[in-house]
């Protein structure tokens, strides 16, 4: 199964022309593009406030729901919408994700779990977030979305049609044309239509990716996420995820770059062998291999990118068509979460004026893009590239990681930073924390070649 495959095909062409050909369709106050995590939790945010919502979706619910290992942020973001970490384990839908675990290859490992003082006054932090089926979790936001009174479109937006910086109205591969006052483009990373309508800048991180996936029975999960790598300092980090969705499924992942799986498939090799093979270098997997003969894993590649300007005077643009982190700062379901309860507040705001306040949209733009930022190029210096891993060994470049990562989400959570000032001292702190990371991560890079020659 190919993940993302099918968007790619899709051309986003402006018009201001006439539409003779096509089945107009109006009376929402709101378009959301995408029927995934941000665009569901748009829509609910939205028709709570009494606006009338039309959700257009490619129909991606059944296709391979990716993101299972929550971060310490989302499960208050889900509880918004009455799904508490409670009724998620009652369910089933969850588990308890209480630490996250690398283990490498020479059998060195290492727990990433926050203090037990920030459970206590004045802190008062919950410790312990979860996993998800995402699958059962979407199939749950989706009858939420049709019992919010949400009109569902199961279509595929195709054309955006423009007036100087504002959406006019979309158009479907089914033959609509779609018009409203407002817009939110929530179709995803590899869809990213405002953006390319608009020209957006688009600011990169890392090289091309490939995840591959499937999912395993089992008796005893643990109550964390599991993250394996080699230990012999390759130049580029690949890695392995181990998720528990459910008390009796694991989700295992395999991420490594474009470059080096294409290298693999130049050789013959299918996908579920380049899997199998690395799987395979891990003890933990290799009963689990035996006792499943075949899998169908799931694939998807991407680019960890993130756009500037992603609100304009009657769109906004959330989740991962905004801003696309990477998998392992596990930010991703926190991020399409925040950006759809930020956007719908920013609409429900400006229902009854012409445009978004120039100044709401400049910062809901600068939270994204420095957010993500931040994830991004933080994971990329200090895991995925070598200079300070092999500087401080893996296990600390973890260290280095996961505590400004973890302090600054959960600052996020509690300070809310909605107008100017919260939001510029947040991001003040973020590019300071980011500066720091480069600095670090400049030296290590200068210290290589003399490390290198005394080895
Ligand atoms: C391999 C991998 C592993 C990940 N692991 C984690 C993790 O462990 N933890 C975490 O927090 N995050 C993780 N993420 C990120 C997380 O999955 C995403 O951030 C989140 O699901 C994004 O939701 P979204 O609604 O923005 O996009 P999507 O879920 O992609 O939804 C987009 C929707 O838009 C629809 N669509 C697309 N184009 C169109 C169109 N033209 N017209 C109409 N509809 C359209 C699609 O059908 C789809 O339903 C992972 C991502 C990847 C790729």
């Amino acid at each position: 199964m190919q993940r993302g495959a099918a968007h790619e095909r899709i051309e986003v062409i402006q018009q201001t022309g006439t539409h003779e050909q096509q089945t107009p369709v109006a009376g929402s106050d709101v378009t959301v593009i995408g029927g995934g995590l941000a665009g569901m939790a748009a829509c609910i945010h939205l028709t709570r406030a009494g606006l009338r919502v039309l959700c257009v979706d490619a129909g991606g619910i059944e296709n391979d729901a990716v993101g299972e290992s929550l971060d310490w942020s989302a499960p208050g973001l889900l509880a918004d919408f009455g799904l508490t970490m409670d009724r998620l384990i009652e369910e089933k839908i969850a588990t308890y994700k209480r630490h996250v675990t690398l283990k490498l290859g020479d059998g060195c490992d290492q727990n990433y779990i926050p203090g037990e003082w920030l459970g206590r006054p004045p802190f008062n932090v919950e410790l312990r977030t979860l996993h998800v089926d995402r699958m059962q979790l979407n199939r749950q936001l989706r009858k939420m979305v049709l019992s919010c009174g949400v009109t569902f479109l199961e279509d595929r937006v195709v054309a955006v049609e423009t007036n100087g910086r504002r959406v006019e109205a979309v158009s479907t591969q089914l033959g609509k044309r779609i018009s409203s006052p407002w817009f939110i483009d929530a179709s995803g990373s590899a869809s990213s239509l405002f953006a390319r309508a608009f020209h957006l800048q688009t600011y990169e991180a890392g090289p091309r990716k490939v995840a591959i996936w499937g999912y395993f029975p089992v008796t005893t999960p643990v109550e964390g996420t599991t993250l394996y790598a080699d230990g012999v300092k390759p130049p580029y980090m690949e890695w392995v995820w181990e998720i528990p969705i459910n008390p009796n499924t694991i989700s295992v992942g395999y991420v490594a770059t474009g470059e080096t799986i294409k290298a693999g498939r130049e050789q013959g090799e299918t996908v579920e062998a380049i899997f199998r093979e690395k799987l395979g270098r891990f003890p933990r997997f290799e009963s689990l291999l035996r006792a499943v003969p075949a899998i169908a894993p799931s694939v998807t590649s991407f680019v960890c990118r993130m756009h500037g300007r992603v609100a304009g005077p009657n769109w906004l643009i959330a989740g991962e068509a905004a801003a696309m982190v990477d998998p392992m700062t596990a930010n991703g379901v926190t991020a399409a979460l925040r950006h759809a309860a930020e956007a719908s507040r920013l609409l429900i705001e400006s229902r009854h004026r012409q445009r978004i306040p120039w100044l709401g949209a400049a910062m809901y733009s600068r939270r994204i893009l420095d957010l993500a930022m931040f994830f991004n190029y933080g994971i990329e210096r200090v895991i995925y590239e070598s200079p300070v891993r092999n500087t401080i060994g893996v296990l600390k470049a973890g260290d280095v990681y996961t505590i400004p990562a973890w302090c600054l989400n959960s600052i996020y959570s509690r300070l809310r930073p909605r107008g100017v000032l919260k939001t510029l001292l947040f991001c003040f702190l973020l590019n300071l924390s980011r500066l720091g990371t480069f600095l670090f991560y400049s030296f290590c890079k200068w210290q290589q070649p003399s490390r290198q020659a005394a080895a």
